[in-house]
């Protein structure tokens, strides 16, 4: 059976068909510019030279049309008509605390999905948007929603609840929720595959460092904390986001600089992180370049971006009583030679030993640590489309 999966942003859509008898990625396509001027799909089938067209396309309705087109194409195309396409997976970013594994999209899913619009308003809408037009032009095919948040819906009241009245969590359901769980629970599946033991066995931290970080603490298979909260901005320094900080610091800014909310929003999301720091990028390799001139910002916001990291593992391995595995993936984690480094070092009283050798490679899936490091390191590329095949696959031939 091929599954397709959709992954909708408010003006870009990324999309894979894979054929699930053997978990075979068949082509891969990005829509850019959805309902603005220059609206353009790239498309590729694997092995092939990369399709590109560009077409007026004014919603997400004629940017799906125009995917389907590709799919289809005699030359670029993977599938001879849509008969082929067994069913739809869809990346929805915020279930709440409605559903905790992937689920069968029906019109009472979409329901709770829009409930959840207020939760994640800039990341929910498209994703409905995608749902109902596969739904208008495949009447026939299975859709299946996988939820970044869902992972994380095993999380002990402990690690969820802040410290704030509690009627808010009632009444508005502020609470921490977690986002990139399908990467965290891709990656740690893998990590299970790859050392051999069973996941109930394991005691795992997932470190998905990209431009959007966070950590996971998984034991026995299930999530019991993670550093992104209420929205992906809290935990770890990101490319852009500020991750933790003192609450109080927004009210104090507000106030010294007279900025309005939708400012002190946009400056904790899109101007803080080590960009904010530095004052050079959010990109690792620029920061990483600037570093080595000499430019002491930039080397403080990798030194920063570090510390948080290693918190984060400490406070993990307290909360699991131990680790027998450390994760990176994601941009940074699978590329990052000089930042794993930096993270890993001086770990050994935890049983951390990171081989310096071992580690110089990028975006392959390896053992990273010392053979007589008691906690495994890995580098494990993610693959959140391969997960949404596999939960679709899985819950449509259930
Ligand atoms: P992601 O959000 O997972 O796509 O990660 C994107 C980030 O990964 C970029 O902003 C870079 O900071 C980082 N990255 C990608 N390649 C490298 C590399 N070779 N060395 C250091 N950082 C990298």
């Amino acid at each position: 059976m091929k599954v397709l999966v959709i992954n909708c942003g408010s003006s870009s859509l990324k999309y894979q068909v894979l054929d699930m008898t053997n978990e075979v990625l068949e082509c891969k396509g990005l829509v850019e510019r959805i309902g603005m001027d220059g609206s353009i799909i790239t498309h590729e089938k694997i092995g092939m030279d990369k399709f590109v067209l560009e077409t007026p396309m004014e919603d997400h309705k004629a940017a799906i049309g125009h995917v389907l087109d590709a799919i289809q194409d005699p030359e670029h195309g993977v599938v001879k008509d849509m008969s082929e396409i067994g069913a739809v997976g869809h990346r929805v970013v915020h279930a709440g605390e409605k559903f905790a594994e992937s689920v069968l999209i029906d019109d009472e899913v979409i329901k709770a999905l829009e409930e959840c619009v207020e939760l994640a308003p800039l990341h929910n809408p498209p994703n409905l948007l995608g749902i109902a037009a596969c739904r208008e032009l495949m009447p026939n095919t299975p859709m299946v929603g996988v939820f970044d948040t869902a992972f994380h819906q095993t999380m002990p009241p402990e690690s969820y609840i802040y410290a704030i009245p509690y009627e808010y969590y009632e009444k508005h359901g502020i609470r921490r929720y977690g986002f990139h769980g399908t990467s965290h629970k891709y990656v740690a599946e893998r990590a299970s595959d790859i050392l051999n033991v069973n996941l109930d066995d394991l005691k795992i931290i997932t470190c998905h460092l990209g431009n959007g970080a966070s950590v996971s603490a998984i034991k026995r298979g299930k999530c019991i904390d993670t550093s992104m909260g209420f929205t992906p901005l809290e935990g770890l320094v990101m490319g852009t986001r500020s991750g933790d900080i003192d609450p109080a610091i927004v009210t104090f800014i507000r106030e010294k600089e007279n900025l309005d909310q939708g400012v002190a929003n946009e400056i904790l999301n899109k101007k803080s992180g080590v960009l904010g720091i530095s004052g050079v990028s959010s990109d690792f390799r620029d920061l990483e370049a600037a570093a080595e001139e000499g430019n002491e910002r930039a080397l403080l916001a990798l030194k920063v971006f570090a510390h948080k990291v290693r918190f984060y593992i400490g406070a993990y391995i307290a909360e699991m009583n131990g680790v027998d595995a450390i994760v990176f993936t994601a941009g940074v984690g699978e590329n990052d030679i000089g930042m794993r480094d930096i993270i890993c070092n001086d770990l050994g009283n935890l049983g951390i030993k990171l081989d310096l050798v071992k580690n110089k490679v990028r975006g392959k899936e390896t053992i990273i640590s010392r053979d007589d490091s008691r906690v495994k390191i890995l580098l494990i590329p993610t693959n959140e489309e391969l997960m949404i095949a596999r939960d679709t696959y899985n819950i449509v031939n259930a």
